[in-house]
């Protein structure tokens, strides 16, 4: 396959922390994650988010504006993303901020966040040790830390998916089945259960 045809984003990681096997089919049967400037449901958000709710989490954070859905991407990685925004403080370290409707499960938000961070670092900019989450419905702002550990795990992750990808070799299953029952994907690994 070529490598100009793989390239994994943050939401893809997102996705891994849920379970390894779901980017893996999301690649293969064509429904990739598309980046948040043209996905309908971000746009909604951000609108909302410039309306209501910049002014206010731009004075909690002490923070500005400084990429507004500008798309980043690391060659090398085959890494590429768009955050919602990324604030930048006084002090010169940028944050990346991604906005969802209503409190999110931390976890797989939180794993979206670490490879914004990464990404940022790749592509040249001073990445701070943390991000954020914000969550239109109910004005919360969450910061998460990404601090190296957590940051190369996600950088390993994005590895990870680009390999099974690569060799065609989907990864094997959560094993939960809780889960899978919920999953979008389930019809198409479900002759595994
Ligand atoms: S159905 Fe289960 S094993 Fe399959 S992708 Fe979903 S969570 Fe993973």
């Amino acid at each position: 396959m070529n490598n100009d045809d793989i390239w994994i984003s943050p939401e893809d990681i997102s996705d891994y922390h849920v379970c390894p096997r779901i980017p893996f089919i999301r690649f293969f049967s064509g429904n990739r994650r598309r980046y948040r400037s043209i996905d309908e449901r971000s746009r909604k958000l951000r609108k909302k988010f410039i309306e209501n709710d910049c002014e206010n989490v731009l004075e909690r954070t002490k923070s500005e504006i400084v990429m507004q859905g500008q798309g980043l991407q690391s060659r090398v990685d085959l890494l590429s993303g768009e955050p919602d925004y990324v604030l930048g403080s006084r002090a010169g370290a940028l944050y990346p901020l991604i906005l969802e409707h209503s409190a999110p499960e931390r976890g797989p938000v939180a794993s979206c966040l670490y490879a914004y961070v990464y990404l940022l670092a790749r592509c040249g900019y001073r990445a701070g040790r943390y991000g954020y989450i914000f969550c239109v419905k109910d004005n919360r702002l969450m910061r998460v830390t990404c601090d190296t550990a957590r940051v190369i795990r996600a950088a390993q992750s994005a590895e990870a998916i680009r390999d099974s990808i690569m060799k065609e070799c989907m990864p094997g299953p959560c094993g939960n089945r809780e889960q899978c029952a919920e999953c979008f994907c389930l019809r198409m690994c479900g002759d595994i259960f």
